[in-house]
């Protein structure tokens, strides 16, 4: 994988740094052909970008913990020892967001094909819904987009998210033996505490084909500065497991969103709801959903056959669509 671009000299520091010995700045400096005060500064925005170097004079700068790094020909390698096929995956070292750069190449009608994949180090301006920020440093996690095209129009689209959680919960299994929790529509407990989110955007009109931009953000080992801008309890991969190979990690992820999505397509969410209700991580609590206008509260029962969420309200059960509600559990003062 060839790093190109501006980010290329803090990128070969970083790679300089990850194998575990302190470095000094004249070596970084030489071997980079820059000055040493250019090295420092790129050790600075390191720093910034939330990545734990500390400098010892006389030693020079060490790591306090690696940082994982994407190998697009390793992700390759294990993608196509899971699936015997090769895959169209693309790594950039810093993204605005991953979804919304595949969803420009769609609105810009450049060339892209169903089941593509991008993933990034880092976003700086990493989504969650309703215009929320999902936290992205440098490294840590994964930052991934999945594009895929379906060709029955918009209301084909609507339990996507249900499929996809699935396929979130396929890989972490498979790979961590992890069981995690589905919280509706879009993200991934563990715990009780947020491991992972999705954001599923939509572009397409009722009838024609609609291009779906697949966004999963899965938190591996969260460095301390970025933690403390997530204002709900949270957990990452190093937490429960010592394996923290992302590359690994992006082939399981492709590998379970091709088998969910396939089977989304032939047989919608037939064979996933019972499954998505042993996963649901509010089974039989008392919820509130919310629209930011509307509030509802109720016990949550589930999903029904269409990926709508499902509340027992006063002894009725009625169910509610819709990518923009916020499920909460009701705290009861
Ligand atoms: P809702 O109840 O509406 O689904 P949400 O918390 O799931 O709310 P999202 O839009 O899915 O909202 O995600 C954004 C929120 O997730 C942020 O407001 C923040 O609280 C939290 N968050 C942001 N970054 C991370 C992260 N890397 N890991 C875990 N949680 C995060």
């Amino acid at each position: 994988m060839s790093y190109k671009g501006p980010q290329g000299n803090k990128l070969a520091i970083l790679k300089t740094l990850n194998k575990g010995e302190f470095v000094s700045g004249q070596y970084l400096g030489e071997s980079l052909d820059i000055s040493r005060a250019a090295v420092s500064k790129h050790i600075k925005s390191l720093q910034d970008m939330g990545i734990d170097i500390f400098k010892l004079s006389g030693k020079g700068y060490k790591l306090n913990h690696s940082v994982p790094l994407l190998d697009e020909s390793a992700v390759n390698q294990y993608y196509h020892a899971l699936s015997g096929q090769q895959k169209q995956l693309e790594v950039m070292p810093i993204i605005d967001s991953t979804n919304s750069e595949l969803m420009r190449r769609v609105q810009n009608k450049l060339s892209i094909n169903s089941g593509q994949v991008l993933v990034a180090e880092m976003q700086e301006a990493g989504r969650g819904r309703r215009g929320r920020t999902w936290q992205s440093p440098f490294g840590a996690n994964l930052y991934y987009s999945y594009y895929w095209r379906l060709d029955d129009g918009l209301q084909a689209a609507m339990g996507v998210s249900i499929a996809v959680g699935l396929a979130v919960y396929d890989a972490l299994k498979a790979l961590y033996s992890l069981e995690v929790a589905l919280k509706w529509p879009n993200d991934i407990y563990l715990n009780h505490k947020k491991l992972a989110g999705v954001l599923v955007e939509l572009d397409g009109t009722v009838e024609g084909p609609c291009h779906l931009v697949i966004g999963i953000g899965i938190n591996l080992q969260m460095p301390e500065t970025a933690s403390q801008q997530i204002d709900q309890p949270w957990t990452d991969i190093a937490s429960h497991s010592n394996e923290l190979d992302k590359d690994k990690l992006v082939a399981h992820l492709t590998y379970a969103l091709d088998e969910r999505l396939a089977q989304y397509q032939v047989s919608g969410l037939t064979e996933m709801v019972t499954q998505w209700n042993t996963l649901n991580a509010f089974a039989g609590e008392v919820v509130c959903l919310s629209t930011g206008q509307r509030q509802w509260r109720g016990i949550c029962e589930g999903i029904d056959a269409q990926g709508g969420i499902v509340l027992r309200q006063d002894g009725e059960v009625k169910s509610y669509y819709g990518g923009e509600i916020s499920l909460r559990k009701e705290v009861i003062e």
